[in-house]
């Protein structure tokens, strides 16, 4: 890939220019947690985008996209927008870095990727991580780590019409090689834990479905946890968000909230301390009790917060029948990928399970993509 960028680089514009990379994420544990003021648990991966870059002097950026083999020239006021879409989320780093008082002229680029798109390991974030993370070194602007996440974060809100948390970009921007980042989404505290699962893999099985139900789903979850956040406040005025709350408080209210907003509740106030019993086990280098949350997690996800389908639920139960360490629903829910904690000899008898049984029940094949928790951010030399 990079041989392919410097090339194209060279032949574009004449010259060679600084690489930059970012990385697609993964969130091990914490699901539907953010939103509540919980933890989320995610780490950068070893797949990401490369992007050469070169100021040019003038005031337009010059940008080609290997993967779509497209070139796209655009200026950098507001009104500038291209209509590309991977062009505009290069577009709304520039603005959302200048935005924050950096300096933003005009550049050459070529990049490309290998994060596959749309499979919720946010390639999103990858692009605009890099470029985020490239041109505040390459115009010497010193913004902090954590606004160039928001600059990213920003950017899909402002220019790509997603209203995302803070969770992908801060991942991407912030991730390490052997370390996962519990981020606490009220505080915006986080903490590096250390991820070195030897003798095991990391594997995202996607179901390639994406059901209607989820954008409405989402809102009805999100008001459920604000109804119990609400009521369980009445007694313990300190509680702003259920992850605010401690389960026993939860049954204090029981009799006056719904038993729908109850068992809504009851997974959240679950998996705020599960990422934390996770954690505790990473120090340990305990992998083994890291996956049974994985499984604690989906059955909350699947049972409690009915977020899962067919399709999760029956790659979840063959992981548990292949023996795999951990194995939970990532991401929102109704489609989209399990992720997989695998010993390295129970593996290919896994994924050589999943093809086969999946493709006869539902027709189609899943997509594997095997992970390695990895650097975010960075400059390459
Ligand atoms: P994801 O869940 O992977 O973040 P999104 O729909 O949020 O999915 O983002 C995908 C979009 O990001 C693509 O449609 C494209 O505009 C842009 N993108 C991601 N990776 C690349 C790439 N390698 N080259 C060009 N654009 C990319
Ligand atoms: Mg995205």
């Amino acid at each position: 890939m990079k041989e392919q960028i410097q090339e194209k680089f060279r032949t574009l514009y004449g010259c060679d220019g600084e690489m930059f990379a970012s990385a697609g994420r993964i969130n091990l544990i914490g699901e539907h947690t953010d939103y509540n003021g919980g933890y989320v648990f995610p780490g950068a991966i070893d797949c990401g985008i490369l992007a050469e870059i070169k100021p040019n002097g003038t005031a337009k950026v010059r940008a080609y996209s290997l993967d779509y083999d497209e070139f796209v020239e655009f200026g950098l006021n507001e009104e500038d927008k291209p209509e590309q879409s991977w062009a505009s989320y290069i577009f709304g780093v520039c603005r959302e870095t200048a935005k924050r008082g950096g300096k933003v002229e005009g550049f050459d680029t070529v990049f490309a990727g290998d994060v596959p798109l749309g499979a919720g390991l946010s390639s999103s974030a990858a692009l605009e991580s890099t470029f985020a993370f490239a041109l505040n070194s390459l115009f010497d602007n010193g913004i902090d780590k954590f606004t160039l996440a928001k600059i990213g974060q920003s950017t899909e809100h402002n220019y790509c019409g997603v209203k995302c948390g803070i969770m992908d970009q801060f991942a991407s921007i912030f991730g390490k090689s052997g370390s996962l980042i519990r981020l606490n989404c009220k505080t915006l505290e986080y903490k590096y834990f250390p991820f070195n699962p030897e003798g095991y893999r990391l594997v995202l099985v996607d179901s390639c479905v994406k059901h209607e139900l989820a954008s409405s789903a989402y809102n009805k979850r999100r008001e459920s946890c604000e109804r119990a956040a609400r009521a369980i406040a009445k007694n313990h005025p300190d509680v702003e968000f259920l992850s605010d709350a401690k389960r026993v408080w939860l049954d204090e209210v029981r009799s006056e909230i719904s038993e729908e907003d109850f068992i809504r509740a009851e997974y959240v106030i679950g998996e705020v301390q599960r990422v934390l019993d996770v954690c505790d086990a990473l120090e340990r280098g305990d992998y083994e009790t890291v996956g049974e949350m994985m499984y604690q997690t989906h059955f909350g996800l699947s049972r409690l917060y009915e977020v899962s389908c067919e399709e999760l639920d029956f790659l979840n139960r063959l992981a548990r029948k292949c023996d795999v360490t951990g194995s939970r629903v990532m991401g929102g829910g109704f489609g989209g990928c399990t992720i997989n904690l695998v010993k390295d000899e129970l593996y290919d008898g896994f994924i050589s399970a999943v093809k086969e049984q999946f493709t006869a029940r539902f027709g189609h094949a899943p997509k594997i993509y095997d992970v390695v928790i990895s650097d975010g951010a960075r400059k390459l030399e």
